[in-house]
């Protein structure tokens, strides 16, 4: 069965889903009428998410649901995909979201920190790759969307070992966009600074200090949200490969 929807109506799963713009993408597709369902560790964050959107999204034809998952866990998210599956007969798109940012310099050496990064940003990626592409291949249909990051793009001090998952993330989503099958599109979204919790996750001082001025001008998460609603309301013969938004005041 080939996709033949355009924009409306996709079961979507975004992971990270729990705040920043993990929150603001569930949102904003729950409410263009998208059947969304919403992961993230922090169900008490996911089930107030829901409660907020869940009117809006009827209204317009859509719907969320919260379920818990841990993208380290590669049978988390395989149960993730497959219940969604289960509960909706199939699943449209993927966005793989969930990122942390512990900046640090290298010879912090914070390297349970370095470790963490691999496993969610880089794994974690990993795991909804796998866990999706059979389902996508067998229904002959599928987006996957990364979030990477303009740390896909140029490292900084202390930005090396999140940069180097972002351009793991960057290539790794790209290698799958060469080798998918034209029924499979494959987006990868950039953003610069956005408001949301991920600097919360940086424990070295430094870093923590230059954050604070790097990200003095964010945008609000709904613009990162906007872009993947443009990617997903394209014909299913329009493949948008890459987006990077930054904020206009942001070099
Ligand atoms: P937040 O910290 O607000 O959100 C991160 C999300 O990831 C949370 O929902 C968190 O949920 C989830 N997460 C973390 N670890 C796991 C895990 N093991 N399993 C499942 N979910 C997990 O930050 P953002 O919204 O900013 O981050 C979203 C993405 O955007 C990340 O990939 C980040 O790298 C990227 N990004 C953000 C930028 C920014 O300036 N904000 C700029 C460029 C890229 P929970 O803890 O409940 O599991």
């Amino acid at each position: 069965m080939s996709d033949t929807r355009t924009d409306s109506g996709k079961v979507v799963l975004v992971t990270g889903a729990s705040s920043g713009i993990g929150e603001a993408i569930a949102f904003r597709l729950a409410t263009e009428g998208h059947r969304v369902v919403a992961g993230a560790r922090r169900t008490d964050r996911l089930d107030e998410l829901v409660d907020k959107t869940r009117d809006e999204a009827a209204a317009a034809g859509g719907a969320i649901e919260a379920v818990r998952v841990d993208v380290t866990d590669r049978a988390d998210v395989a149960s993730f995909v497959e219940s969604a599956l289960a509960r909706h007969g199939r699943v449209d798109v993927l966005v793989n979201n969930a990122g942390i940012m512990p900046l640090s310099r290298l010879d912090s050496l914070l390297v349970e920190e370095w470790d963490r990064m691999l496993d969610v940003n880089v794994r974690g990626l990993l795991n909804g790759i796998a866990a999706a592409l059979p389902v996508f291949t067998r229904q002959g249909g599928g987006h996957f969307i990364t979030t990477a990051s303009i740390g896909a793009h140029q490292v900084v001090p202390t930005s090396a070992v999140y940069s180097g998952t972002k351009y793991a993330a960057w290539a790794i989503t790209e290698g799958l966009r060469q080798e998918s099958d034209p029924s499979i599109r494959v987006t990868t979204v950039s953003p610069g600074v956005v408001t949301s919790e991920l600097a919360t996750t940086i424990t070295d001082p430094g870093a923590a200090e230059a954050m604070r001025t790097y990200r003095a001008h964010a945008l609000e998460p709904d613009a990162i949200a906007r872009a993947v609603s443009y990617a997903l309301a394209q014909p299913a013969d329009v493949d948008v490969n890459e987006i990077v938004v930054r904020p206009a005041r942001q070099r």
